[in-house]
């Protein structure tokens, strides 16, 4: 059997082979810590939980709209009214299974083969497959630390080319957790109105936010950038509902229903169940949210100051979402007696042996000289994870 040429365009993820080690390394018994994972380690709160129960016990178990329930669709237009001071009718919303399953619809509704998508670098690991899945380019723009990982308005120009069609921004962002500012995304707005390109903005960590930074999305600039934007959001990490499978997309009305048509051919109405509990999560207390981002916020800075405390460990204080990112280049080359790191990959397989801690490589982000910790675990975790690392990393020099 012939694979599809598209497949053949998707590298596997080099996150896979670190996973697959780690999950064996536990199933024989060792104790490792992983500050691998990319979701809350929180229970959804329990008035959530009940309305899925009563959905069920109410038989809300068919099909739906294509596109989620029109209950579904006005929590989220309050939503974005209420938040972001964004307003849009119901036919310019869309509910799929997930942000992820948004951002792929986004790219089978808009891209054609050679169309370029501007992604900046460190990206998330699956911006990439989905634009080369619908036959596109990503085009990668790096970003330096020094700027906490924020695409610059020059930069963004010298990658716009005739054939660039959309921009991803994500901010807070995963890896980094860099947040954008307002005069920010005004810098670039400039830039995008100029080119007439459009963006996609994924605005999924929106709510996880600290030092009473205010969100702003691009699409709150102005009215003319908010034509051109696609907002990407969800509930899967605002109320630790990874598992329910429901994000959602606002944007231009054609655009929507284009989206609307492909989920129609392919997955149908997310479940209805999950539509349910997502009404009461954006209509009903916000508390457990606050509840989660404080608990985050004492994690991040512990994690913070014991990086930072490392020798030759430098980390940015990330501004939101549940990730550090710190550069570890100095323990590169390093190697003593049997061991040499070369990059990020080299160092995750070291730490990992050496130390029975698991994390991701820079790599898989799209940059080599740094490591993403997830503080999505326990602080005594966290503790015994740093312990660990560092004790390693002093073997290395
Ligand atoms: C988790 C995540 C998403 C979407 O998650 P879903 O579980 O599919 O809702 C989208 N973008 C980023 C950057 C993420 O980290």
């Amino acid at each position: 059997m012939l694979l599809s040429e598209r497949i053949k365009r998707i590298k596997p993820s080099p996150t896979l082979a670190m996973n697959a080690k780690a999950l064996s390394m536990r199933a024989a018994g060792i104790d490792v810590i992983s500050f691998g994972v990319g979701e809350p380690d929180f229970e959804t709160p329990g008035h959530i939980r009940d309305e899925a129960v009563q959905a069920i016990e109410d038989g809300f178990t068919r099909y739906t709209a294509v596109g989620g329930i029109p209950e579904l669709k006005d929590a989220i237009t309050e939503k974005f009214r209420r938040d972001n001071n964004l307003s849009y009718e119901r036919d310019q919303i869309l509910v799929s299974c997930g942000g992820k399953h948004v951002l792929y619809n986004i790219a089978q509704a808009l891209l054609n083969p050679g169309d370029e998508v501007i992604i900046a670098a460190p990206y998330w690991v699956s911006y990439p497959p989905i634009v080369i899945l619908a036959g596109a380019d990503p085009v990668i723009v790096g970003t330096r630390e020094a700027d906490d990982f924020k695409l610059s308005p020059e930069s963004l120009e010298a990658a716009i080319t005739p054939r660039t069609k959309l921009l991803i921004l994500n901010s807070p962002s995963n890896p980094t957790g860099s947040v954008y500012t307002e005069s920010e995304l005004d810098a670039l707005a400039e830039v995008i109105l100029k080119h007439n390109i459009c963006v996609v903005s994924d605005e999924i960590y929106e709510k996880l936010i600290f030092d009473g930074r205010l969100f702003c999305g691009i699409a709150q600039v102005s009215e003319e950038l908010k034509s051109k934007t696609i907002v990407v959001n969800g509930v899967s990490k605002t109320y630790a509902m990874t598992g329910w499978r429901i994000g959602y997309a606002a944007g231009a009305r054609e655009i929507i229903a284009g989206m609307t048509k492909i989920q129609s051919q392919s997955t149908s109405n997310p479940n209805s169940i999950a539509q349910k509990a997502a009404v009461v999560a954006l209509n009903g207390p916000q508390d457990p949210v606050q509840a989660m981002v404080r608990v985050f916020d004492e994690r991040r800075k512990y994690l913070l100051q014991r990086l930072n405390a490392i020798p030759g460990v430098r980390c940015n204080m990330p501004g939101g979402a549940f990730y550090a990112f710190p550069n570890l280049s100095y323990y590169f080359n390093a190697g003593t007696k049997a061991t040499t790191t070369k990059g990020s990959s080299d160092l995750c397989e070291y730490l990992l042996t050496e130390a029975r801690v698991a994390l991701v490589p820079g790599i898989a982000f799209g940059d080599d000289d740094f490591m993403r910790f997830s503080y999505a675990t326990g602080l005594e975790t966290i503790r015994e994870g740093l312990d660990r690392i560092e004790e390693a990393l002093g073997k290395l020099v």
